[in-house]
């Protein structure tokens, strides 16, 4: 099957020029890369403030939290819910910082929309939650779509294609590295899919060091090659206290070591 019958929106064929996605004064798939930072997910008023104020002093534009969790196992901490929308938009107005956070139903779609959060991620475990991508792709909202851990580029793409079918232009994607028979690190992350998916669509793509590499040693280096191979922003994982962190703290980088990261990606 030739590309254009495979996707109609989300081909460069379809659209030659590269799609910029803004979210509040930030652009995806403009000329800098996009930082987005924050904790996996948010654990209090406290900790979501120190991490926001944190990561904005230096220099990043957008906040990320976790409010509804897609954790493997029942009994681990399965966020906040809606008070964790609260907070994030309490903390996006101190900071300024636009946010974006997991959501994992479209039952939970009137709460995003009441508390006017800014950018919606479609998590990797749901990025072929096909019902999911329906109801997203009537919103007016822009979608931060994670590649399925185990997905091809093309399903990661038809994903996209299902985002924009019914309207949604406003989508990046984002490569948050996959499965393969290399165990020594969480995931791999697959710098090919963000020079090939920079060619074959006009739609910005992003990388997740933390979440490809499980540990916060090789985040940054992780990071440089992603922004080396076209990525058109981050996700980092950022904790005031790493080692109290309710979820991903072994991949989370302090406050010390975000800002090093942006001293290197702004070089
Ligand atoms: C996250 O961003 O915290 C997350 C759960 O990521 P992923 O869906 O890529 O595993
Ligand atoms: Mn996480």
């Amino acid at each position: 099957m030739s590309q254009t019958i495979l996707y109609k929106k989300v081909s460069r064929e379809s659209k030659p020029e590269n799609t910029i996605v803004r979210v509040g004064s930030v652009e995806f798939g403009g000329l800098h890369p996009v930082l987005i930072a924050g904790p996996c997910t948010v654990e209090s008023e406290n900790q979501l403030m120190a991490i926001a104020t944190g990561v904005k002093k230096s220099g990043a534009h957008m906040l990320r939290g976790g409010a509804f969790k897609p954790r493997s196992s029942p009994y681990a901490f399965q966020g906040m819910g809606i008070e964790g929308l609260k907070l994030l938009k309490k903390a996006s107005a101190a900071t300024g910082l636009p946010v974006v956070t997991e959501i994992m139903s479209s039952e939970d779609l009137p709460a995003f929309l009441e508390h006017d959060i800014d950018m919606l991620q479609i998590g990797s475990r749901n990025m072929q939650n096909f019902s999911l991508l329906k109801a997203l792709s009537k919103v007016n909202k822009p979608i931060l779509l994670k590649r399925g851990m185990s997905a091809t580029v093309e399903e990661f793409l038809l994903a996209a294609e299902y985002l924009m079918h019914q309207g949604n232009n406003q989508v990046v994607l984002c490569e948050r590295g996959i499965r393969t028979f290399e165990q020594s690190t969480r995931n791999i992350l697959d710098l090919n899919s963000l020079a090939l998916i920079r060619q074959l669509s006009h739609l910005p793509i992003i990388a997740d060091p933390s979440h490809a590499a499980g540990r916060y040693d090789l985040v940054t280096p992780l990071a440089i090659a992603a922004l080396g191979a076209g990525a058109n922003g981050l996700i980092i994982e950022v904790h005031h206290e790493p080692e109290e962190a309710l979820c991903d703290g072994k991949q989370s980088l302090t406050l010390g070591s975000f800002e090093k990261l942006m001293l290197c990606v702004n070089r």
